[in-house]
């Protein structure tokens, strides 16, 4: 029996990955216009790091950590990128040597959840972090740098989510409201939301079971409750965010599925492209207590993720330039030498170039050109070698030329620069 992926875990095949690329260039060339700079940390990482920073009464920590045992220690496949990251700012003591810093990363992420379209085991993300600024100004910012970002990339029908959290006393009221509101409906809340209600009601907010949905009708919301320096933070944010023009619709009943959360808290949605109900392309907000959680000074921050399958369902098709490429077709062992030559010789002038040693007719060669989707073809056989050329064919123009050896180098160059001239010229 062949042995097939791990359930939930995708590859990316050559044909894809252009795709892939084009999406990381606009996104590290975003963050970093916007100071950014990236870092790497672990896959894995001591599995309490999550259990501290995410919060033990949430799915991803009870569910859908891949945890493994080694020498007595647990360790976790990360689930998302800002625990690590935070751990890294502060091993690194980069709070020592910058009074704010612009922290992004990318990297493959690891949730078993129920595998669907827009939903894996193990994902992609782009994530971005800032440390040391508490104001909302960085907050809109950051929403704003993401609605640019989606825009450049092409991806519209969005929906920009904004809500607070209030820092802790907010919550601790909002907490005993939502469970005053919610205790004399406990009887037809799911199974999930009646452990929920003395745990952790915030998360009940994030249920979709219709019996929960129908138990919050009438819920108080938050923003009723936010304390006066919340407040102020909630309509600074809001402020910020209509002068930069920046479209966001508030949205109380936003939680998302982390409890290390405070203030400001967002979501773009789209269901542009193939999206299906899957369609949040990315989250974000504020953590300001994370870095002393985590044994740190009291330093605030606030970060998001992008999900990079999800983006990619919603961007759309975009002609592809045909590849600047070069075939080298030797007919004969001598030939074979040379052609390995000129491949070099091409690659070390930063065209790529292929030379296919493996032997048969013309014919057949140049249909293998053809398949490789190269815009160039050298030919060269006994007499080529010894008049000292070499044949090219240029596929896309399908014209054909005799080219010194010695010029073969820049005559491909020039070629390749200038745009492919109409098809059915000289042959
Ligand atoms: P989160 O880390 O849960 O705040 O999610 C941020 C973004 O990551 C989401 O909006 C999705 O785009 C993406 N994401 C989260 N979980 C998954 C998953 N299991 N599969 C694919 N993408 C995911």
């Amino acid at each position: 029996m062949t042995i097939r992926a791990v359930k939930g875990m995708n590859d990316v095949l050559p044909d894809e990955i252009g795709r892939w690329h084009e999406l990381e260039t606009v996104l590290r060339r975003r963050l970093e216009l916007a100071g950014y700079r990236e870092v790497r940390t672990p896959v894995l990482e001591p599995t309490e790091l999550f259990v501290r920073s995410i919060g033990e009464a949430t799915e991803i920590v009870e569910k859908q950590m891949f945890v493994l045992e080694r020498s007595g220690e647990s360790l976790a496949l990360r689930p998302e990128g800002t625990a690590g990251v935070a751990r890294a700012y502060l091993q690194g003591t980069l709070h020592a040597k910058e009074p704010v810093s612009r922290l992004y990363y990318l990297g493959p992420m690891f949730r078993a959840e129920q595998p669907q379209r827009g939903r894996y085991r193990q994902f992609w993300q782009v994530g971005a972090e800032i440390y040391g600024d508490h104001g909302p100004g960085c907050d809109a910012e950051m929403i704003d740098l993401l609605v640019g970002m989606l825009s450049e990339l092409g991806i519209g029908q969005l929906r920009v989510l904004v809500n607070s959290l209030g820092s802790a006393g907010t919550r601790a009221r909002y907490r005993e409201a939502l469970r005053a509101h919610l205790t004399p409906r406990a009887e037809s809340l799911s199974e999930h939301a009646k452990k929920r209600l003395a745990d952790n009601p915030l998360r009940i907010l994030d249920s979709k079971n219709p019996r929960d949905r129908e138990a919050l009708e009438g819920a108080p919301s938050i923003l009723d409750l936010l304390e006066p320096e919340d407040r102020a933070h909630w309509d600074g944010l809001q402020r910020a965010l209509t002068a930069l023009g920046t479209p966001y619709e508030v949205s109380p009943g936003l939680v998302r599925g982390l409890d290390y959360y405070t203030r400001t808290l967002f979501e773009i949605q789209s269901t542009a492209g193939e999206m299906g109900s899957q369609n949040a392309l990315l989250g974000g907000g504020r953590y300001d207590g994370m870095v002393k959680e985590l044994g740190g000074p009291d330093i605030p921050a606030i970060g998001f993720a992008i999900g990079l399958e999800r983006m990619l369902l919603a961007m759309p098709a975009r002609d592809r330039a045909p590849a600047a490429r070069c075939f080298i077709a030797p007919l004969g062992a001598a030939a074979a030498d040379q052609a390995l030559l000129i491949a070099r010789e091409l690659q070390n002038a930063g065209i790529q170039a292929e030379a296919d040693t493996r032997g048969g007719s013309l014919k057949s060669l140049l249909r293998r050109a053809d398949a490789s989707a190269s815009r160039l073809c050298f030919v060269l056989g006994d007499t080529e070698l010894e008049r000292g050329v070499v044949a090219l064919k240029d596929l896309q123009a399908r014209t054909q030329e005799e080219v010194p050896r010695a010029e073969v180098v820049a005559r491909a160059r020039a070629l390749l620069s200038a745009p492919p001239a109409a098809a059915g010229g000289s042959a």
